[in-house]
């Protein structure tokens, strides 16, 4: 590529999903003095109109920008989340819960989990999950802010509602919407983008593009033609079905992930509905098959019809060429099951912000973004294929299959690692730490073989009190939590 140095002033964003409202929000807060910034979307083509579930790094998102929480949770009829009950993943009828937090206290020699387990042995440590807090506050259904961030969570949210909340947001710091067609994307003779096109035949030039066009990619992959590499051999799922329903009863602080033969399905509740949605691989089962299972197993009258929406697991081998950054699922997609894609958008943010190119744009800065973007995405697939590679389940072609695969070198050494061990280690930069890995691993059905040398320090005495002490903290401080349902009315002023 050509290098640019012409300096940057002009944005323009392509899309307006959570994509391209959270981008337009963070630029503008940031740098919205210096930028002139435009985002263009097509009330006519929407957006995705899924992706409801979050992980904690929002909660920091918005503290970043100075955005009110009670604010944002009212207008977008968020509840808070606590983390997700797996069920029927190791096996039918077997359940557990990967929370957010974490579990007991480490040694600095071992986590928690060899105490634990050594407990076990003894018969002195109850299940895995009663020395973790947001694990037994979801669980009872239970909430509230604890000092120090005490109680780690995220959000369960209406992404309609979210974009337009981040629209009023953008536009008080000087984003300018256009609502229009993108007809075509007209490029410079250096391959840079020039301008888009609008179906109106007016332009809108910029010296940096950011495509938030979801899965069409209009710019990086139509355009600019980056490749995408495909992880459907380890990810089998390329489908969905989605359906709003109303809601039953108090919401649950947790997302819901019920497993099927081929497949799953996702409960997200909010405060005024409940999205529910069913992940499939097309090559095990039909659209009506699956939309059939969805119905059957959702409470409530659906509010809306059912839409299928199909993907291909992976993602683009650059996010960042020529003066185009691609955000959102125009970069590239993995299933939703561990909530990641949000998150996702927020680090390409942050790393955009990080090397924002205002002189121009430097090779090296296009280099250090897709290095990082790379392997932050390898990680999280690892954590995702995990779900389906550690199970009991062989009922099932689908099962079978997931089972049996090989899959990528590393993730393979990190569950022989716990398996044989019982360590688990998180790698520098990783979004997933130890504890997400040992309560999926652990919940998935593995159970090492051997624990560290430092729990035998401790006799039995020692080990009971230490593990009843971390029990017991959590049983009492989740006892005076107040239920999530009444906290959240008081909290937003929602009747
Ligand atoms: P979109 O929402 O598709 O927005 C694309 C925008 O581009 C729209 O405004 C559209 O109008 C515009 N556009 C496209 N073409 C043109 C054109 N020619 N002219 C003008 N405008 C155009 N993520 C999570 O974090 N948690 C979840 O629980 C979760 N669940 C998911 C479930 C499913 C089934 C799927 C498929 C995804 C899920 N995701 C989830 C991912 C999440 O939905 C997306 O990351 C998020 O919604 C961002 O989408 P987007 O903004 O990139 O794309």
């Amino acid at each position: 590529m050509e290098q640019q140095h012409k300096p940057i002033r002009r944005i323009v964003i392509a899309g307006g999903g959570t994509a391209g409202w959270m981008a337009a929000a963070a630029l503008s807060r940031t740098l919205g003095k210096v930028l002139d910034i435009t985002l263009v979307e097509s009330d006519e083509i929407g957006t995705v109109g899924v992706g409801e579930a979050t992980i904690p790094t929002l909660v920091h998102f918005h503290r970043l920008l100075d955005i009110n929480e009670q604010e944002f949770m009212a207008a977008t009829q968020a509840t808070f989340k606590l983390g997700i009950s797996f069920e029927n993943w190791r096996d039918r009828g077997k359940d557990y819960i990967h929370s957010f937090g974490t579990t007991g206290t480490d040694h600095w020699t071992a986590g928690f989990q060899h105490f634990w387990m050594k407990g076990r042995e003894r018969g002195l440590a109850r299940d895995y999950g009663d020395y973790c807090m947001e694990l037994k506050a979801g669980e009872a259904r239970k909430f509230a802010h604890l000092p120090n961030d005490g109680l780690h969570y995220a959000y369960h949210l209406d992404a309609g509602r979210y974009a337009r909340f981040l629209r009023r947001f953008s536009e008080h710091f000087g984003v300018q919407r256009v609502e229009a067609k993108i007809a075509s994307v007209e490029q410079a003779a250096n391959g840079d983008i020039a301008a888009l096109v609008l179906d109106s035949g007016k332009r809108i030039e910029g010296d940096l593009f950011i495509d938030c066009t979801g899965f069409r990619s209009l710019l990086l992959g139509q355009t600019l033609g980056v490749g995408y590499q495909d992880w459907s051999h380890w990810l089998f799922n390329d489908s969905a079905i989605a359906v709003q329903t109303e809601s039953m009863g108090p919401a649950l602080p947790m997302t819901r992930s019920i497993a099927h033969d081929w497949g799953w399905q996702w409960r997200i509740p909010l405060q005024n509905r409940v999205g529910n949605g069913i992940v499939y691989a097309s090559r095990f089962v039909d659209d009506d098959t699956a939309k059939a299972t969805l119905l059957g197993n959702i409470e409530g009258k659906a509010l809306t019809e059912p839409r299928v929406i199909r993907f291909k697991p992976g993602q683009r081998e650059k996010t960042w060429s020529h003066n185009c950054v691609a955000i959102g699922l125009s970069s590239g997609f993995l299933e939703p099951i561990e909530s990641t894609s949000i998150h996702l958008i927020q680090r390409a943010i942050v790393r955009l912000l990080q090397n924002f190119p205002s002189q121009g744009i430097r090779q090296s800065d296009v280099d250090e973004y897709n290095n990082q973007t790379w392997s932050e995405i390898e990680f999280i697939r690892d954590f995702i294929i995990l779900h389906y590679k550690v199970t009991d389940r062989r009922d099932s072609p689908y099962w079978k299959q997931a089972a049996e695969m090989a899959v990528p070198p590393q993730l393979q050494h990190r569950i022989d690692m716990f398996q044989q061990t019982g360590r688990a280690f998180r790698i520098v930069n990783e979004l997933f730490g130890e504890n997400s890995w040992i309560q999926v691993m652990l919940g998935q059905g593995i159970m090492p073989e051997q624990h560290h040398p430092s729990a035998d320090l401790m006799g039995d005495e020692e080990l009971s009190a230490f593990l009843e002490g971390i029990r017991t903290h959590v049983e009492r401080t989740v006892a005076q939590l107040p239920p999530h349902q009444q906290y959240v009315e008081r909290y937003c002023g929602a009747k």
